[in-house]
């Protein structure tokens, strides 16, 4: 474990106390090193696994309950997709998404220094991440949540009883000044893309690496936001490399949704930034961020890899979602449901092969959200007239 930061742009290096940003404005992440041995602490669960790659060391409580998530073959959506699927489930963390293991990872380094307050700008899953891994440290939390939030999910933050505060204006530029504020009122904000955060959330693709050792998946596909999970997995990947312990470079692909889609756009477009884009509504609002903190981050992964971006339609994801339930048992959340109706356009466009190797990361679980509808076909019978009508169904 190193304690510094460095760009993956210009490779500058700078000590941890430089922050989260490069001169060059783009997001700094975590040195890492290169003498990291796969097989080192692989008997530990969680993210203990990865301790060598990572900034903290010492994982108890709620931060030792992060990573280690099923990854399921669901060959039953090999036909839909085009390409042969597994389904990475990060459903299954404590607050129902993958964000625990940037907060597992952050949490841990803000007790290792003895700090006392954490606080992130979110409307949704980080803001229960960071919420119920600092209920669980004894740590005090601020959540920054946008004026006007749908009242289910405060409900969902709020059982772990942070200090919620709504902000009215403009929601981007939370992310800048909530970091501000933060260093001088002593609170460290786990946002989006953060070195810590990143360092955590690259342990999905660690994972997903090692579970087809020898060789190594032939792409991996996750819906992209900040860009702050997709980093990470480029990060995984890089780290890998340097270690000497990455059998093959799988692509990486991202996905967004068509509404709200600056980094799939740049991309298409060939450019090397990311510019914002005015989003409008979708389904997936776990993934509808118009201007992106680690956008062009993401959009250099996929192009290193030999990746892409894409984006898919709200009708796409809508039915995306209920192959996933249907075809694999599978409760995920909307935004999550982009990977499958991802895949399946990169299968039509050649970029996947109908024999590669494909997973597909649901990032979050499907059960916070009420999108579910009653199916009303479902027939109503008195107990006596069970029999008959089980013997019209399955006879
Ligand atoms: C946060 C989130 C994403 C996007 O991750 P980024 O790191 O912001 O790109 C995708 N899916 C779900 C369910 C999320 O909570
Ligand atoms: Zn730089």
């Amino acid at each position: 474990v190193t304690d510094s930061l460095w760009c993956y742009r210009c490779d500058e290096t700078y000590p941890r106390s430089a922050g989260a940003r490069c001169d060059c404005g783009e997001p700094l992440w975590f040195d890492v090193d290169p003498t990291y041995d796969p097989a080192r602490h692989a008997d530990e669960s969680g993210l203990g696994r990865y301790r060598d790659l990572l900034p903290v060391d010492e994982l108890r409580g709620l931060t030792s309950a992060a990573g280690g998530t099923p990854l399921i073959r669901t060959d039953r959506l090999d036909d839909v997709a085009g390409c042969r699927i597994w389904v990475k489930d990060e459903g299954e963390h404590p607050t129902g998404s993958f964000k625990d293991r940037g907060s597992a990872v952050g949490v841990a380094d803000v007790l290792a220094r003895g700090r006392t307050a954490v606080g992130t700008v979110s409307h949704g899953n980080m803001a229960m991440s960071v919420a119920a891994h600092a209920a669980a440290a004894g740590l005090d939390c601020a959540v920054l949540v946008p004026a006007d939030i749908p009242p289910e999910r405060l409900a969902i933050i709020g059982q772990y009883d942070p200090e919620i505060i709504r902000v009215d204006g403009d929601y981007g530029r939370l992310y800048e000044v909530s970091i501000r504020i933060g260093e001088r009122l002593d609170i460290d904000f786990l946002n989006s893309d953060v070195p810590l955060r990143v360092a955590g959330q690259k342990t999905t693709t660690l994972e997903v690496v090692d579970a087809f050792r020898p060789d190594a998946p032939d792409a991996i596909v996750m819906p992209v936001s900040s860009g702050g999970h997709a980093s990470g997995a480029w990060k995984a990947l890089r780290d890998l490399r340097a270690c000497g312990a990455l059998p093959s470079t799988p692509k990486l692909c991202f996905v967004q949704a068509a509404a709200c889609d600056p980094v799939a756009t740049a991309f298409r477009d060939g450019t090397e930034t990311v510019s914002p884009v005015t989003g409008g509504e979708t389904i997936a609002y776990s993934i509808a961020n118009a201007d992106p903190p680690s956008g062009a981050r993401a959009l250099a992964a996929a192009r290193d890899t030999d990746g892409a971006v894409v984006s898919v339609d709200d009708d796409e994801i809508r039915e995306a979602r209920t192959r996933l339930a249907r075809g694999a048992g599978l409760c995920v959340e909307t935004a999550s449901a982009t990977t499958l109706a991802g895949a399946r356009r990169l299968a039509a466009a050649g970029v996947l092969a109908p024999d590669d190797r494909v997973v597909l990361v649901a990032t979050g679980s499907g059960f916070k959200e009420s999108t579910a509808t009653a199916d009303a076909a479902a027939p109503s019978v008195p107990l006596a007239g069970l029999d008959a009508t089980l013997a019209a169904r399955f006879a």
